[in-house]
């Protein structure tokens, strides 16, 4: 497998290079909004180390980026008055990867409601930032 390159974007935003409409942050995870979302509410939660997939984290970090992944998952849904829920993480090329730099997708479902394809639909940045901000106070309360 390839090995990780530290001029991916989600590297970038890391390292506050790149500007990102951030949701929550601890000291071994970062979690943002994806800027094409596939559903309003559609947030990525990484891992602060730098791993490519799935298949390079540390265990140990793994369970914590998916308990943060839960957490977040659980604010979504109430920000967003979602009927479901869908969680997605792709590795490599043939998985479906397009930046890599390990990522979980947290998807807020309505019913009937189908996912927009990817990468086809850039979001407004303040309607992102007004997200942002209620997904963040959400974790708060
Ligand atoms: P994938 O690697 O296929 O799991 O998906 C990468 C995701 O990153 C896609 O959903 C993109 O819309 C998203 N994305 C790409 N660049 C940015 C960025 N600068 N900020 C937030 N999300 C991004």
């Amino acid at each position: 497998m390839p090995s990780y390159d530290p001029n991916n974007i989600f590297a970038k935003i890391l390292r506050g290079e790149l500007s990102a409409h951030k949701v929550y942050e601890d000291d071994k995870t970062f979690s943002f909004l994806d800027i094409m979302p596939r559903t309003p509410g559609h947030t990525l939660v990484i891992p602060k180390a730098p791993v490519r997939t799935f298949l390079d984290i540390a265990p140990d970090d793994l369970a914590h980026l998916i308990k943060v992944t839960q957490r977040i998952a659980r604010a979504a849904v109430k920000v967003f008055a979602a009927d479901g829920l869908t969680i997605q993480q792709f590795n490599e090329p043939a998985g479906g990867q397009v930046v890599f730099h390990l990522h979980v997708h947290i998807l807020p479902r309505q019913t009937g409601v189908p996912l927009k394809p990817p990468a086809t639909f850039k979001e407004d940045s303040a309607v992102l930032s007004d997200q942002a901000l209620k997904l963040a106070a959400a974790l708060k309360g």
